[in-house]
């Protein structure tokens, strides 16, 4: 479902708007002249980039409870230092801590034809190891956890391999991605459930190529905990070609991945703190963790980089804020939401007077709108803004969650808002070897970073509240 476009809204609900509610004095430029301000300025100082670039040279591999978390910490101090943000100050919360060992390997074990052939494999973040000199099974194929939940019996005591593509008829790639990641996180446990010793997952992505894209999964309570890995489309097609062809396929698996205690780590916080209303919060933010096959560039650094380069832009133009606007570099999203929860818990007696979160998690690509849980009210009050935007293009709005890490604050009210950019490349890079900086476009990055400050601009504006 769609909510209506915002061009449909506008012409609904805009004679009813009040006007911008700091009505600026007879030569003070209006809302959408600030707005193309903001956007010409990211273009023209093309600072957003520069800001990922050193993230990604300087703490480039950057999983939760790692040294280079901790690097990436005291990276995001230092730029908020240097950006000249107020109350800069480390948060702590409790993060899982998983490592992937220095040898993963796949390769064909039988036939003898094709015997030693490499297959392009991740381990699962949260996978247990094989023995240390790897595990040999036969394989068997399943179209997704469906299929292997009616006709799992095939799997006993044979590596299941799950073959769900990512349905290309999705027009927004996040609808695809949703339907097909429940192999991923579900599939150890369901294979194991029907006596499989190991389980490989065809990479979450629409490009057929040899990148694997890792991430999270999950074991289920009392249930056999067995090796998990992806494995690249190529190889997926590659290894399903086989068996179709009638070839009794074994494999020799080896991962020497661990799970570790839990490590204590920070969320990184700053402010520019509000001229009128200071006790009034507006939260900006990326997850500043990432997972370590790339270096994390679009997932989520670029959220990081536009976060904070969202209020370098406002200060930059000298547009207030009238209200607090912080920055929040959160902890451990890809990994069970520790730092977006610490956050909610350690700021519980002011959530009340937060009047917006903003996250950006969906890649630095070229920005759409928004989505979020704003209710018609609220979104209502959103037409001047997107009226100012459409220069940029800017027109979607969806019913959302926001993003993962403001999530733990829907709870107490807080709306919260995603940047939705342009999705089509997205999982291209997601979790894998390719989302590295040299495949973020600087234009496009900062084009995000403004819509972004446009939204914390006009919110922060607006009297009253979006609840
Ligand atoms: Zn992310």
């Amino acid at each position: 479902m769609r909510a209506p476009s915002f061009a449909t809204l506008l012409a609904v609900v805009l004679p009813s708007i009040p006007a911008f509610a700091q009505a600026p004095a007879a030569a003070a430029p209006d809302l959408g002249a600030r707005c193309r301000a903001l956007f010409a300025r990211a273009l023209e100082d093309n600072r957003c980039h520069a800001i990922l670039a050193d993230l990604c040279a300087t703490a480039p591999k950057r999983m939760s409870g790692s040294a280079g978390y901790a690097t990436a910490v005291e990276w995001g101090r230092q730029q908020m230092l240097a950006l000249g943000f107020a109350n800069v100050r480390l948060e702590p919360c409790m993060v899982p801590h998983w490592e992937r060992g220095a040898r993963e390997e796949l390769s064909i074990a039988a036939p003898g034809a094709f015997a030693g052939e490499k297959l392009a494999v991740l381990a699962l973040g949260g996978s247990v190891a094989t023995a240390p000199t790897g595990l040999v099974g036969r394989v068997v194929e399943f179209k997704g956890l469906g299929d292997l939940r009616e006709n799992g019996a095939r799997a006993k005591g044979a590596i299941a391999f799950l073959n769900q593509p990512l349905d290309p008829t999705e027009l927004d790639t996040f609808r695809a991605y949703g339907k097909a990641v429940g192999q991923r996180w579900a599939g150890a446990s369901e294979a194991a459930r029907v006596g499989a010793i190991a389980v490989l997952v065809r990479s979450l992505t629409l490009r057929l190529d040899d990148h694997p894209h890792t991430g999270s999964m999950g074991y289920a309570d009392g249930v056999p905990q067995i090796p998990a890995a992806a494995i690249s489309t190529r190889a997926a097609e590659r290894l399903s070609a086989l068996l179709a062809a009638g070839h009794a396929v074994e494999l020799k698996l080896a991962l020497h991945c661990r799970t570790l205690p839990d490590e204590p780590s920070f969320n990184v916080v700053g402010e520019l703190v509000g001229t009128a209303k200071p006790d009034e919060i507006l939260v900006v933010g990326g997850h500043l963790d990432a997972w370590d096959a790339g270096d994390g560039a679009h997932d989520d650094g670029a959220g990081c980089a536009q976060a904070l380069e969202s209020l370098r832009l406002i200060r930059a133009l000298g547009y207030g804020p009238r209200r607090t606007l912080r920055c929040v570099l959160f902890a451990n999203e890809e990994f069970g939401t520790r730092g977006g929860n610490a956050y909610a818990a350690t700021h519980a007696d002011e959530l009340a007077k937060h009047v917006l979160a903003l996250e950006s998690d969906r890649g630095g690509f070229l920005p759409r709108g928004f989505e979020g849980t704003l209710n018609d009210a609220a979104r209502a009050r959103l037409a001047p803004l997107y009226e100012a935007l459409a220069f940029a293009g800017i027109a979607h709005w969806e019913p959302g969650n926001g993003g993962v890490d403001i999530g733990p604050m829907k709870g107490a009210g807080v709306p919260l808002v995603g940047l939705v950019p342009d999705s089509q490349r997205y999982f291209d890079v997601h979790h894998a070897a390719s989302d590295v900086i040299e495949n973020v476009h600087p234009r496009e990055l900062a084009l995000g970073a403004a819509a972004m400050a446009a939204l914390l601009h006009y919110v922060d504006g607006l009297e009253g509240t979006l609840r």
